[in-house]
């Protein structure tokens, strides 16, 4: 699933391609299992876990 979901107004997005790269890339620099982002609408602090940024993770050919 590529949607993340807001644990306090229950907002749902999709993080764009490159937020996700930029994510992966933050986290495996700082060696941390997950990627802190704001929820778009009530501002909310939400933590994606890095498996989740990988499968949501642009293939490269
Ligand atoms: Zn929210």
């Amino acid at each position: 699933m590529r949607g993340v979901r807001c644990q306090r107004c229950s907002h749902m997005f999709t993080l764009a391609r490159d937020l996700v790269v930029t994510a992966l890339e933050e986290i495996e620099t700082k060696g941390e299992e997950y990627y802190t982002l704001e929820c778009p609408r009530c501002r909310h602090a939400i933590k994606v876990p890095r498996r989740q940024l990988e499968r949501m993770r642009p293939r490269e050919s």
